[in-house]
């Protein structure tokens, strides 16, 4: 895949671009991300595109922009009616024209959309794949003679993806039909062969290539050990504070649990799994949209149509799948660019659960795969160093830091390297790490005069000194070993056993049904004592665990503009007001608060304060429409707000 370099505009040259402001005046951005901008230029000069962008990237504003400048309508393909409705709105927002065509499309909407391709006002409509297989939208679609089509979650299209479409295939027609307008594919998932496929099935004509970093540099990371998850929940909830977040859970029954304890805690909360009705599931995910309730506890069933921009946390309260389903979901968080948690709580039993899940695949190549995945996803949660290198690796990146504080920042590939991101639990030292040596070197010799044919909850019983029926019919009871490891618990020698495993010390024996683990080389240099072994802590059941206050205040200061915690109180407390009024605007709106005003902009506000329009102009995201139609309203709230508290 080739990557190009964006072209470079200065300073003085910025202020005429027609692009430039565009992005100014309409979407109230003072400069691109990473990207935009040459995709924006590449459909501009007529380019087919191809851009793998991770959620929150912003997609969206490489079609918007192109299709602004434009003559005629761009029409962009969507997956899901919930995603499109919520895009047209945020576009009407900036004072966009945009519709959508779907099902429940009256006629009178019909004459409008049409009445505005004719004169050329409507500038975006939006489509779901299923339209391009009617004879009647495809003579739509000549009569408009679009000057651009944007496909968005292009993966569908591919068997090789997550989310196969057939309605999808359809969409080769659109190089046919318009040999000479530009095509662009946008789509999250970074593997080769689903690139392949949507270019060839989109028959792209020398794409324009661009892999966006996976990096989320507004997203903090922490994964600790899970022992009581209901306290675990708590003490994490209590350090976020009032915000809005989604709590993974892997079976609808933990779903349902966690609903119930989080309710009784006294927490604005629903449910969603798919073993609900469509109307309760809805009525969730409006709610959640609106900011009725706070939290959201779900199973992965719950995401896909999830546009809302301000979700502040995201918990796992199992292991997910593989670190592809992590990435996903956590990327549901913070796609506003403020700062947002993402904190996972996984135990080794979750690792036995999903093990036996991976039975349900029929296909043994598909289960093999599932199988590997999750081995990496376990390596991933275990292994030493920084969370953000470890996850970017996972997805062939080089961490290559940006800087939060400009928006300035070119192209990732001439960035140095780094191996920390002083955003994670790992890097702000509150995950700790010990020293295990002795401990490995009890259970290394535990597998070792065992035989290295136990699996590891007799090796643990053997540790422990536990007489079990097992132990005393293999004599094991007679081991020097028994009883070497009592001051701790089973479940530790397990967690020990396991930590061993992701780090090569043992490995699984390979020809077992069972997982036997067994010493390896590593595994005998420990023995010998030539080799330290580090761990990451547990907390301990009987010790109450320190409490992380230290994240918090570490969030703070990494250099984000937009965290509101860095408002100081006065600040904050406009903050929290204008935050009540964009509830109110946005209930008589009838739309999601963040279509209103992102969190971004509102903390940008607070401490701005503007009480002139060209200032509340340069408040991040807010362009010319927002002005017009929030702009009264919002310095009325700030000016009021300076007279009660001078
Ligand atoms: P995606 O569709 O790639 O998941 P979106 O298009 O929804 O992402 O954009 C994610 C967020 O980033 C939105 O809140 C959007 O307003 C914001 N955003 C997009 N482009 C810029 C930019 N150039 N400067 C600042 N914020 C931006
Ligand atoms: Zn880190």
């Amino acid at each position: 895949m080739t990557t190009a370099n964006a072209p470079t505009t200065t300073e003085s040259s910025k202020k005429d671009d027609p692009l430039y402001r565009a992005l100014a005046d309409v979407f109230g951005y003072s400069s691109f991300r990473p990207r935009q901008e040459s995709i924006v230029r590449a459909v501009l000069a007529g380019r087919d595109v191809f851009a793998v962008m991770p959620t929150g990237g912003g997609k969206s504003l490489c079609y918007q922009l192109p299709a602004l400048l434009l003559p005629s309508v761009t029409v962009v393909v969507s997956p899901l009616l919930s995603l499109m409705k919520d895009q047209v709105d945020a576009a009407k927002r900036n004072g966009i024209n945009a519709a959508t065509i779907n099902s429940v499309t009256t006629s009178d909407e019909w004459r409008a959309i049409m009445a505005g391709i004719d004169d050329r006002r409507l500038k975006l409509l939006y489509v779901s794949p299923e339209r391009f297989n009617s004879e009647s939208f495809k003579e739509t679609l000549r009569r408009a003679d679009p000057s651009f089509f944007a496909i968005d979650e292009a993966h569908c299209i591919s068997q090789w993806g997550h989310n196969f479409r057939e309605d999808y295939l359809q969409l080769g027609q659109i190089a046919d039909m318009f040999p000479d307008r530009p095509i662009a594919a946008f789509t999250a998932t970074a593997t080769e062969q689903v690139g392949n496929d949507v270019k060839t099935s989109l028959k792209l004509r020398d794409p324009f290539c661009v892999v966006a970093s996976f990096d989320r540099p507004n997203l903090f990371y922490q994964i600790a050990y899970k022992d009581d998850f209901d306290r675990q929940l708590l003490d994490f909830l209590r350090e976020v504070g009032d915000e809005p977040g989604i709590v993974y859970r892997s079976t609808r029954k933990k779903v349902e649990q966690t609903t119930e304890f989080l309710k009784k805690s006294g927490f604005k909360t629903a449910g969603y799994h798919a073993g609900m009705s469509d109307e309760e599931r809805i009525r969730a995910q409006e709610d959640f949209a609106n900011d009725a309730v706070q939290i959201v506890v779900a199973t992965v069933a719950f995401g896909m149509g999830i546009d809302k921009s301000n979700v502040r946390f995201v918990v796992h309260g199992d292991l997910p799948a593989d670190v592809e389903s992590y990435y996903q979901e956590t990327g549901r968080a913070g796609r506003d660019g403020a700062p947002a948690r993402c904190a996972l709580f996984y135990g080794y039993q979750d690792v036995a659960i999903r093990r036996k899940f991976l039975d349900d695949y029929e296909d043994e190549t598909a289960r093999v795969a599932a199988a590997k995945r999750l081995d990496e996803m376990v390596r991933f949660a275990e292994s030493d160093g920084c969370r953000r290198v470890n996850l970017l690796r996972y997805f062939g990146e080089t961490y290559r830091p940006i800087d939060l504080a400009s928006d300035e920042n070119g192209d990732p590939q001439s960035r140095p390297a780094a191996t920390r991101c002083g955003a994670c639990d790992f890097c702000v030292g509150s995950a700790e790490r010990v020293d295990a040596t002795i401990d490995a070197q009890k259970a290394l010799s535990a597998m070792q005069r065992t035989g290295n044919r136990f699996g590891a909850g007799h090796i643990a019983d053997v540790l422990v000194g536990s007489k079990t029926e097992k132990v005393v019919a293999m004599g094991h009871d007679e081991l020097p070993t028994f009883g070497v490891g009592a001051d701790k618990t089973k479940q530790y020698w397990r967690y020990l056993i396991q930590a061993l495993l992701t780090q090569g010390i043992a490995a699984l024996a390979p020809d077992f049904d069972f997982p036997i683990p067994q010493v390896t080389s590593l595994g005998w240099d420990v023995m010998r004592g030539k080799r330290k072994v580090m761990i990451l802590k547990r907390p301990d059941k009987k010790k109450k665990t320190k409490k992380s206050a230290s994240v918090a205040s570490i969030l703070s200061a990494a250099a984000n503009p937009y965290d509101k915690s860095a408002l100081n109180a006065r600040d904050r407390r406009l903050f929290e007001t204008l935050r009540a009024l964009r509830a109110s605007v946005a209930k008589a709106e009838h739309v999601p608060p963040y279509v209103v005003f992102t969190d971004k902009s509102l903390v940008d506000m607070a401490a701005l304060k503007p009480q002139t329009p060209e200032d509340f102009l340069l408040v991040n995201g807010v362009g010319r429409a927002k002005l017009q139609n929030f702009g009264a309203e919002f310095m009325d709230a700030i000016r009021e707000f300076l007279r009660d508290n001078p």
